[in-house]
């Protein structure tokens, strides 16, 4: 386990005080990266966030089941798994089999993570072989000449992609590009459109659309109330005010619990400085980190009082769902059920990946 991960008195109270009694006993997380590090053979693209990587520069399925045991003492907790990988020229065959060969041997699910440039064939190919109940896609894997600023969710989720995963009914893990995140109008428009169009494929919405500060909503509850179908995990999210809206818009059969490990064992809490989040970590646990304006170091007593990014996230979404007076039944929901009955219906549908 890496150095950067202790659990201390501060995290063991939280978890008592908040978040042990509002946990269902039964979790399933449907956001977490497992991967090796010498999968990620090369440079950052400079599409993404870097800070991630200061968290753990890998995540063996062994050490994502060590750290659910010690951040969820006596719960259960299950995953749907997929890689972490930026670039094309990253081991995607090795990563992979990494995965899939962990859901096989640990008896968890997974997706495949694909690249924008398979066949839907190939695409068809990669998810029966290796057992997979769908694809994990990711803005970095559009063509280079795009300005990051610009890249939209077909181009790195292609239309005749979304055909064969929508005559399977597989799931589509979707984390959405464009600096205006969720309020972003092109965004939101092509999220209705692959719903309409492809009404078999099980669309889930990574981090709410990455709608970490107020700013980022704009009208796009509004919109959302539209939808019938697509899905939200509230991974590596803390904002309860979004978790509010969002419950209230698609209600709780429509969430799923996601933790997005390794990187919400991050020991930090998020705040919101004019529109953008900015991470408060203790100074100097994560190296440096001046060059980054999303990380911010604190000191002494607000430093010592900082706990674990996953605590928060899901502490946030226990404030909303007491807001909006959610029932237990409801709760379980989020956590446990939404996504069982998710995967149950891929894995027996007579044409998915079993057999
Ligand atoms: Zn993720």
């Amino acid at each position: 386990m890496s150095p950067l991960f202790e659990i201390n008195t501060v995290d063991q109270q939280f978890y008592e005080d908040r978040l042990r009694a509002f946990l269902p006993d039964r979790i399933l997380d449907v956001h977490t990266h497992v991967w090796r590090k010498t999968f990620r053979r090369a440079a950052p693209t400079g599409r993404a966030v870097t800070w991630p990587l200061r968290v753990a520069e890998e995540q063996t399925v062994e050490n994502l089941l060590t750290t659910y045991e010690r951040l969820f003492p006596s719960k259960s907790v299950r995953a749907l798994i997929f890689s972490f990988l930026e670039s094309h020229d990253d081991d995607f065959a090795g990563a992979n089999a990494y995965v899939s060969q962990c859901a096989r041997e640990h008896d968890l699910s997974a997706l495949v993570f694909a690249s924008p440039q398979w066949s839907a064939d190939r695409l068809e190919q990669e998810i029966i072989r290796g057992g997979f109940l769908g694809t994990k896609v990711y803005l970095t894997l559009a063509a280079p000449n795009i300005p990051v600023a610009d890249i939209t969710i077909y181009d790195f989720l292609p239309h005749h992609q979304l055909e064969v995963l929508d005559h399977h009914g597989w799931i589509v893990m979707l984390h959405i590009p464009r600096s205006a995140r969720l309020r972003d109008p092109v965004n939101l428009s092509q999220m209705l459109e692959i719903e309409r169009t492809y009404p078999n494929i099980k669309l889930i919405i990574a981090h709410v659309g990455r709608a970490y500060c107020p700013e980022d909503v704009g009208n796009a509850f509004e919109t959302l109330a539209k939808t019938e179908r697509i899905m939200f995990d509230f991974s590596a999210n803390t904002n309860a005010q979004v978790f509010e809206q969002l419950i209230r818009t698609v209600g709780p059969r429509r969430i799923l619990f996601g933790s997005d490990l390794p990187i919400t064992r991050m020991r930090m809490r998020r705040v919101c400085d004019q529109g953008t989040y900015v991470n408060l970590v203790p100074r100097g646990l994560y190296g440096d980190v001046s060059d980054d304006p999303h990380m911010r170091e604190v000191d002494g007593p607000e430093a010592e009082s900082l706990s674990l990014f996953l605590y928060d996230q899901i502490d946030a979404f226990r404030k909303a769902a007491e807001r909006t007076a959610l029932t237990a039944p409801d709760i379980e929901d989020v956590f446990y059920y939404n996504a069982i009955r998710m995967i149950n219906q891929v894995a027996q549908r007579p044409d998915g990946p079993i057999g």
